[in-house]
């Protein structure tokens, strides 16, 4: 029998989530989304004894085995075809036996209060199935509040039994960035001929490309390959961030479901590659790190502006950084002074 996750402890919400009941996990992730200090608190105990008691089958936290589950982001501009080929993928993931969580990282949320891909109607045939889990992007919060959710989401997901995580974002860069730094491995999605290569390698997101992905290949098959046959040129100049890995760049169709297979088989044999050298596993320790020192920097600006003798003289200088009388470095040395 299911709990009513409404009047649920923590302790039997957990329990819930271990069993893979969807709503549980619905419950724990809005807990962990929550802005008010009470849910935060219970949130922090939750993940903390999922990551501790994280028994490695799971492979909660950074812990690892054979069986742990896969963390994918994928990103590409609005139109390109993420959610065509996350649900087509899901699906070709589900009947080969997987489970499948899709969360989103959406930056369009805390920049203009709407959702580019928040909207329920995406990805319809994935979101009946009973294997997989969907979770759309929350509607509010900066960037760096939305993405130490998702990590966090991640992690419940893994709890309830996806052992596929796919972590979706759309392109602006800042997004690209943070979603790399909570996966295993990184796919930017890109049409032929939109001539956006060069923007992504401008804003350095080409480098965080496990694999690049043209879609849409059956629009125009020839145009595809030479955009493929140029990535694979444009690539080769810049310094691989893997010794292990270079950079697998396809086309495919997500509409036709042309390329699937092959785009997975590359997947595994990336996961192989990557546990045999080692770096799966150090990828993992090096991100947890980076969390945590996320956690500490964020934690101590929201001290220090939450400090009454900062609070008080803040207004002031301000106005006085911006009128030139008192120069940034002065100020932000008196602030800082004001807490030590
Ligand atoms: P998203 O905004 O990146 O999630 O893009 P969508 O998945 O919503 O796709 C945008 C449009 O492109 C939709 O009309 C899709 O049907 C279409 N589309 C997606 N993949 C393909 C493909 O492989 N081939 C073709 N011809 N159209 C596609």
């Amino acid at each position: 029998m299911q709990i009513d996750v409404e009047s649920a402890s923590d302790a039997q919400l957990l329990v819930a989530v271990r069993k893979g009941e969807r709503r549980a996990l619905a419950k724990a992730i809005t807990l962990v989304e929550s802005t008010l200090p009470a849910h935060a608190k219970r949130a922090q105990k939750l993940i903390a004894e999922i990551i501790v008691s994280a028994d490695s089958s799971v492979g909660a936290g950074h812990t690892l085995s054979k069986t742990s589950a896969l963390r994918i982001g994928i990103s590409g501009v609005p139109g390109v075809g993420k959610s065509t080929f996350i649900e087509a993928l899901g699906l070709y993931l589900i009947a080969a036996g997987h489970k499948v969580a899709v969360l989103a990282v959406d930056p369009s949320s805390s920049l203009t209060g709407g959702s580019i891909l928040g909207d329920k109607t995406r990805m319809e045939h994935l979101s009946l199935a009973d294997a997989a889990f969907i979770r759309p992007s929350p509607s509010s919060g900066a960037l760096g509040g939305v993405t130490d959710h998702t990590r966090e989401a991640i992690l419940l997901c893994e709890a309830a039994g996806y052992d596929i995580i796919i972590v979706e974002t759309v392109g602006v860069g800042q997004s690209e960035i943070a979603v790399a730094a909570m996966t295993d491995l990184f796919v930017l999605m890109q049409l032929p001929n939109a001539g956006d290569d060069l923007q992504a390698i401008k804003k350095g997101i080409m480098e965080l490309a496990d694999f690049v992905v043209f879609n849409k290949a059956d629009i125009d098959l020839i145009a595809a390959q030479r955009a493929v046959a140029q990535m694979r040129l444009a690539l080769s100049m810049l310094r691989p961030s893997s010794k292990f890995w270079t950079p697998h760049v396809m086309c495919l169709s997500a509409f036709k479901q042309d390329g699937l297979a092959d785009f997975w088989q590359q997947v595994v044999d990336f996961r192989l590659k990557m546990q045999a050298s080692g770096e799966f596993l150090s990828k993992r320790q090096h991100q947890a790190l980076a969390w945590m020192n996320q956690q500490i920097d964020s934690a101590l600006r929201q001290q220090f502006r939450q400090h009454p003798a900062v609070a008080a003289a803040l207004p002031a200088l301000s106005v006085a950084v911006e009128n030139g009388s008192v120069t940034p470095a002065a100020a932000a040395q008196q602030l800082l002074a004001l807490v030590n």
